[in-house]
């Protein structure tokens, strides 16, 4: 049996968004725009879908595009950067996902943009002083993510959108890791731009979604037919957008059961400092998100550990990258200023809402054979 542990990176599609969206492969294939009577069946779908995603966030229908991954739908913000204004100045996190701080520093090396990145603390966490003196009146844009993908640290994204919106600055959230395992709300956390990914919920890989909050306006990086609100041209998947429907419905219903999952999660790191009291747990005094529990070895390396465990059937990611047998903290782990030692060894574990204490155990009795040899 293989014990998955590694939902931050991809979610098993859940059941009932697989079951539903089969039918929009064979029997209801019409494309979405068409003014027939399948055209019209494909298109109900899909609005449905818009409202029960749209519904998860909190957003109105009319303000959520469907695009194909959370990388798509930052990059339309990023790329498309906000019409209207002459300010040139965009403000990030240290630990923003790949997909936002390698757009931007692609734009400002061709000189579109100007960049600060704004650092973390040691323990993960944002201190909103950083971002208070990072944000001026030059600042068009600041990209905050809700939850980190390694650590699970969240971010007060509501205190950031008031310190940006005080400044005249508009706020991108990327929430690929948040949709679906915390509450998420752009009206009370006043959010401009949120991006969220199908695939980190239990619905398909290919589908995302993107708020855009009514009134602003984005230059679309390709044109066509005009499809999602002109930002995004091209046949939408129909079938992927109708189990991101699902999946969202489902996430919304299960919202409740987060606390469980903590819990589980809880179990785990208390009984993996009693089987390891040398292991480091990052981030575990910061407010996080139920699923994540990134930990350090000291001593080993988290390829190896990863591997081994993989031999043991369990899947996790390890936090660290192996270039030809460099060994190299993870960018958030550079940015945590965790010694060298911790940061090449740091392990994610993540949990699912069908992640079993069943599963937690046996990842636990494998952890005690992996780490009672050294590594190296
Ligand atoms: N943002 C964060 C925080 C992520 O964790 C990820 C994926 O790991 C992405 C964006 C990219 O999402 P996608 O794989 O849907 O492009």
């Amino acid at each position: 049996m293989t014990i998955y542990l590694d939902n931050n990176a991809t979610t098993r599609i859940a059941d009932e968004a697989y079951a539903t969206m089969l039918p929009f492969f064979t029997d209801i294939y019409g494309n979405s725009h068409a003014a027939h009577r399948l055209g019209r069946a494909s298109n109900d779908a899909l609005e449905h879908a818009r409202e029960k995603t749209a519904k998860l966030v909190n957003a109105r229908p009319s303000e959520l595009i469907f695009t194909s991954c959370g990388s798509e739908s930052n990059a339309i913000v990023l790329r498309g950067f906000p019409k209207n204004t002459p300010r040139r100045k965009v403000v990030a996190l240290a630990v923003e996902h790949p997909s936002v701080l390698a757009t931007l520093r692609r734009l400002e090396s061709r000189g579109e943009i100007r960049l600060e990145v704004v650092d973390i603390e040691r323990d993960g966490t944002l201190d909103l002083k950083r971002i208070d003196a990072a944000i001026d009146d030059q600042t068009a844009l600041v990209s905050v993510m809700m939850a980190q993908n390694e650590t699970g640290v969240l971010y007060p994204v509501a205190e950031v959108a008031r310190i940006a919106h005080q400044r005249g600055a508009l706020l991108l959230v990327d929430a690929v890791q948040s949709v679906g395992k915390v509450a998420v709300d752009v009206q009370r956390d006043e959010i401009d731009f949120l991006s969220l990914s199908g695939h980190k919920l239990h619905a398909p890989k290919g589908i995302g979604a993107l708020y855009v909050r009514e009134g602003l306006q984005l230059e679309p990086m390709w044109l066509g037919g005009g499809h999602e609100n002109g930002l995004r041209s091209g046949t939408i998947p129909v079938p992927l957008a109708v189990a991101l429907g699902v999946a969202c419905d489902l996430a919304a219903g299960s919202l409740g059961s987060a606390s469980a999952v903590a819990s589980l999660r809880d179990q785990f790191e208390e009984k993996l400092l009693a089987l390891h009291p040398a292991a480091v747990i990052h981030g575990k005094s910061a407010p996080r998100l139920p699923n994540t529990s990134l930990v350090s070895f000291p001593g080993l390396f988290s390829d190896e550990i990863v591997a081994r465990l993989d031999a043991a059937s369990v899947c996790v990611s390890g936090g660290a990258a192996c270039d030809s047998g460099k060994r190299e903290p993870s960018g958030v782990m550079k940015a945590m200023r965790v010694p060298h030692e911790i940061g090449v060894s740091a392990v994610r574990f993540s949990l699912s809402r069908y992640t079993t204490a069943a599963e937690i155990e046996a990842c636990l009795t494998a952890l005690r054979e992996v780490v009672s040899h050294p590594t190296g």
